[in-house]
This record gives structure tokens, C-alpha cells and sequence, in this order.
């Protein structure tokens, strides 16, 4: 079977609320895809996210693997679904080994015994993103793109088929987030994982997605590869915002620039006509 994950007529509102933050969604994800969710502030990507996650009680159906989300118990859910999420922050300061440790509490419980296979799956984790050197760090000594790489660590020893992440990149410099980005791809690829992510940044989910989603207003606008989705015309409607698109010189794959006129490029195109007016 192809599918593994299936929203059909996903709508919700938050309490008290007189809109659907999601109106109707359909969506459809076949396994080792690398989606990524693009849209405006509050067109729906973290509400999509928690339905997924089974957060929030939602309308309609969610299927992951077939199963109704609400109908997993949370231990069988996290043994399937991993989510990270913009920031982790534990209520107490731990060490990069802990938090990795709780990635495997949906094969241990709580108070449960780390077993030969979870001390593997803990270093793998640790290995497979190159921060090993972090293991006996305490959580909040770290730096936002560390802390974010060990969050991700915990995600990867829970060893999901599904992984979601909601802005994990929104805090991180071009670096950090270059190479998270890069050990996410990594992990879906060697391994045949899925992958949803949401994006603010359109040219982060450029370069990392297979497959591009745009919301607006709740709902799913535009659903396809990157190069078929991330049109001028689109962008605008959907963003409002007067872009141009062009392939990356290196990797050919789309790039979205930005057609801001500041005040200073006015002024300099008003000398530069100034001066060939004068000449
Ligand atoms: P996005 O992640 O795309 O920025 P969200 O899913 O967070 O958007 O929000 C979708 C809509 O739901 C927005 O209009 C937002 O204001 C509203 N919303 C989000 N969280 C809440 C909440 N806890 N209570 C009421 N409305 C909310
Ligand atoms: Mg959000």
C-alpha cells in the first residue's frame, strides 16, 4: 500500500472560535514522500499538524496507515508518528542523553528499562546527526540550533515511519538549518521514512521538498512538485506578495525571490536616471 497517511473532510475550529481554522481538507500521502506545507501566518499548517498528531478533536478522518488517529493509544501512535515541533522545552533541565532517552519511552514506558536495542537506537540517533560530542551537555547550556538537533535526536530514537515537523527551522541560522534539513532528507531516503514538513521560509521547502502543499484560509490551494506549485501567480494570490521564480544556479531545483522594492533601490534608480538624464 502506497498511502500511509489520509485526511478526507478535515475541518476544525478552535473553542469559542466562529471560523474553521481548517475547512474541508483532503489530503493523501504516499509512504517516503518528503511533503512540504507552505502558507500565510494562520492559514492552518500547525492546526493540520495537531489534527495529524491527534492533539486536537477534530471533524472528519485522519487516517495514518489505515487506522483512525483518534483510535491509536498515544504509545502506538509514537511508535509510528514522530513530531517535532518549532521549539522542545522540558520542564526541568536534563541532559542530551535524557531527552534522547524519552524518544524511547513508546517501547519502555515511563519507567521502563533502556534495553540493549533502545541504547542502540539512542546512539544511532545521537550519530546519525553528528552530535554525539553533546551527549552529557545539560538541555538549556545548549544554543537553539544544538537544543533543536537533539530535540530531533529524541525524534529519530523513536524511529517513526511518519515524521511531522511544524516550523523546525523557523529559529535556526542558514547553517543549523542547512543541516538539519540535510540529516531529515537523509533519514527519509536511507530509510524509506515520510516526511511532512511546514515551512515559513518558501525556499527552505523549495530545496527539501519532493512535494509542495499551499494553504490558505484553512484550505489546501495547491498540491504538486515544486515546479508546478511555486508560481508567480499563485505566490501572489495566495502570499499577496510579487515574487519572481527562478531555477538555483547549482542545484536546479526552484527559488523564490522576493521583488521588494525598498526605498533605498528607488533612490538609487532615481540617481542612475538623474545621471543618464545629465550625461
Ligand atoms: P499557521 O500555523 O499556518 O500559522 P494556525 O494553524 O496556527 O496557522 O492557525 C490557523 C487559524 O487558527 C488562525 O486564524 C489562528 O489565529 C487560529 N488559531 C490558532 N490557534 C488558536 C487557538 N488556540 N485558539 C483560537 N484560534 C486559534
Ligand atoms: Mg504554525
Amino acid at each position: 500500500m502506497c498511502e500511509i497517511l489520509k485526511a478526507q473532510h478535515l475541518s476544525y475550529s478552535y473553542p469559542k472560535s466562529s471560523f474553521k481554522a481548517l475547512k474541508d481538507v483532503n489530503l493523501s500521502i504516499c509512504e517516503g514522500e518528503i511533503v512540504g506545507i507552505i502558507g500565510p501566518n494562520g492559514s492552518g499548517k500547525t492546526t493540520l499538524v495537531k489534527s495529524i498528531a491527534s492533539i486536537l478533536q477534530y471533524e472528519g478522518s485522519v487516517k495514518i496507515l489505515g487506522k483512525e488517529v483518534k483510535n491509536y493509544t498515544r504509545k502506538e501512535l509514537a511508535r509510528i508518528l514522530g513530531v517535532v515541533a518549532q521549539e522542545f522545552s522540558p520542564s526541568y533541565d536534563v541532559n542530551a542523553t535524557e531527552v534522547v532517552e524519552l524518544g524511547r519511552i513508546p517501547y519502555t514506558g515511563l519507567l521502563g528499562q533502556i534495553a540493549k536495542e533502545d541504547a542502540k537506537a539512542i546512539e544511532m540517533a545521537f550519530e546519525s546527526l553528528k552530535i554525539s560530542h553533546l551527549k552529557n551537555r545539560m538541555f538549556y547550556s545548549l544554543s537553539g540550533g544544538e537544543r533543536q538537533m537533539v530535540y530531533v535526536a529524541k525524534v529519530f530514537a523513536q524511529n517513526p515511519k511518519l515524521l511531522v515537523l511544524d516550523e523546525a527551522t523557523a529559529h535556526l541560522d542558514i547553517g543549523h538549518a542547512q543541516r538539519l534539513l540535510e540529516k531529515i532528507i537523509r533519514f527519509s531516503k536511507m530509510d524509506g521514512k515520510t516526511v511532512i514538513a511546514t515551512f515559513h521560509d518558501i525556499n527552505q521547502a523549495a530545496a527539501f521538498s519532493d512535494r509542495i502543499v499551499i494553504m490558505k484560509e484553512g484550505n489546501i490551494v495547491a498540491d504538486g512538485v515544486p515546479e508546478d506549485v511555486l508560481k508567480e501567480e499563485t505566490l501572489y494570490k495566495v502570499y499577496e506578495a510579487r515574487c519572481t521564480v527562478i531555477r538555483h544556479p547549482k542545484t536546479g531545483r526552484i527559488r523564490v525571490l522576493n521583488d521588494l522594492e525598498g526605498e533605498q533601490n528607488s533612490y538609487q534608480r532615481q540617481d542612475t536616471l538623474l545621471r543618464s538624464g545629465s550625461s
